[in-house]
């Protein structure tokens, strides 16, 4: 699919004269290749859910996720995916309009950057993404792997899984979407960067 075609459901579904959201046009070109950027937005929508996505490919591969991440390996979280999104959506916040597509509140809740573990494209196709994350909020190794769709559904059903390493917490202790509700738009992206690359020092999982 083509840069320009993995955006059509995305902008079909909206009115850009109503709606501050972007419509996601010149992006790519000057980017480095290596430079894979994610963000989680909190949206209130009809229900709440977080919306998961990672820069591939040009544009930001997306999940709808319910719950939230969580950092304990046995919840599995159920990750909805859903149309790719614009990479300059990363900086939206705001409201969307009553009427409109999505209409109700959105913050960004997290945002860093991404490092596949594995081909990144093949593991899309395929239904097995293995990689780190560097964000204010959510570290480590994660998995986002998909499940068979039951008959009459549309959209595919995958799952977002903490993988084990040192920042994995118990659920019972720790439930990052509670204790870490706010948004993070306007912590600077050094920041970020800082605490990626503290990965073995514990006091970054403060952040
Ligand atoms: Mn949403």
């Amino acid at each position: 699919m083509s840069k320009a075609d993995s955006l059509k459901t995305y902008r079909a579904k909206r009115d850009f004269s109503k709606t501050t959201e972007p419509r996601g046009e010149n992006q790519g070109g000057s980017r480095r290749a290596q430079e894979r950027v994610f963000v989680i937005q909190k949206h209130w929508a009809t229900r709440l859910h977080y919306d998961f996505r990672l820069e591939l490919e040009g544009a930001m591969k997306s999940w709808a996720v319910p719950k939230g991440p969580s950092f304990d390996p046995n919840d599995k979280r159920m990750a909805v995916h859903v149309e790719d999104h614009p990479i300059s959506y990363n900086r939206f916040e705001g409201q969307i309009p009553a009427g409109q597509y999505g209409a109700g509140k959105v913050i960004i809740w997290d945002k860093g950057y991404w490092i596949p573990l594995e081909d990144p494209r093949k593991g899309y196709r395929d239904g097995k993404l293995k990689f780190e994350l560097h964000g204010l909020k959510l570290k480590g190794n994660w998995a986002l792997v998909r499940m068979k769709n039951r008959e009459g559904e549309k959209q595919e059903p995958w799952l977002l899984i903490k993988e084990k390493d040192e920042y994995v917490r118990p659920a019972a202790e720790f439930s990052v979407v509670d204790e870490m509700p706010d948004s993070v738009a306007n912590l600077p992206q050094e920041q970020v960067e800082s605490s990626g690359r503290k990965k073995k020092d514990s006091s970054s999982r403060q952040a």
